[in-house]
């Protein structure tokens, strides 16, 4: 049993976790099972290059941020168990949270972070009630969303990045997944609001 389970790997899930494992000394977070479905070939950040980012390069590759954001996970924070070559078919509800089924495996979690993408190609069971038009791209694309009130779906179910209703912009996708990774800890923290900061 997980107690959070993210499904996707680009900017949003990624970003969810690493601060989700930066909480790893708070004691509410303490021995809390994170998982990351750590599937990335159709993220986004595949095909991106960024001149406009504070804090990255200009010409920083969104390839190289996929590897690096698994690095840095993987050294700093490798209690959160990156699921390989996996990608998620279906989500259901269980009496304690929700079981996830992917291509291998069965997962339980009390809460599930789905962080997969506007795109409308999404083929995720479970998910049909909460999808409808992208309230903030060109009809034109068909993006989608997941309807939500700040990224929570329903109790336990939240959404992240572009998929949570969100222009496309990198940094708006990061900073959409660190929002959830706070929401959980103050869930965590009984209600208290919460977020790590390390100082120099
Ligand atoms: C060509 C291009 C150029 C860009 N340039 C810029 C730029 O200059 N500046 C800027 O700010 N932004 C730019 N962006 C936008 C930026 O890359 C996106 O806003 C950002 O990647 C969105 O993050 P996300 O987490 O919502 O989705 P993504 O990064 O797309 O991540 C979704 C993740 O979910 C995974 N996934 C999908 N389905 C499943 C499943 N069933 N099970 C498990 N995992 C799944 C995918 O593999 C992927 O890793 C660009 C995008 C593109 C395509």
């Amino acid at each position: 049993m997980y107690d959070v389970l993210i499904v996707g790997a680009g900017a949003a899930g990624m970003s969810c976790a690493l601060v989700l494992g930066s909480a790893k000394t708070k004691s509410f977070a303490e021995n809390k099972r994170i998982g990351l479905i750590a599937h990335q070939r159709t993220s986004h950040l595949q095909t991106a290059l960024f001149n406009n980012v504070l804090g990255l390069a200009p010409g920083t590759l969104g390839s190289d941020i996929l590897i690096q954001g698994k690095e840095q996970l993987d050294t700093l924070y490798p209690h959160v168990e990156q699921i390989e070559n996996e990608k998620v078919k279906s989500i259901s509800k269980s009496s304690e949270g929700f079981t996830v089924t992917t291509t291998k495996k069965t997962y339980h979690t009390k809460i599930a972070v789905i962080a997969v993408g506007y795109t409308n190609l999404i083929t995720i069971e479970g998910l049909e009630s909460y999808i409808e038009p992208h309230p903030k791209t060109v009809a034109e694309k068909e993006r989608i969303w997941l309807k939500n009130e700040d990224h929570k779906i329903e109790d336990g179910l939240y959404v992240a990045g572009t998929l949570a209703g969100w222009r496309s912009q990198f940094a708006i996708a990061c900073g959409s997944g660190a929002q959830v990774a706070t929401d959980v800890l103050t869930l965590w923290n009984d209600g208290k609001h919460s977020h790590v900061h390390d100082k120099n």
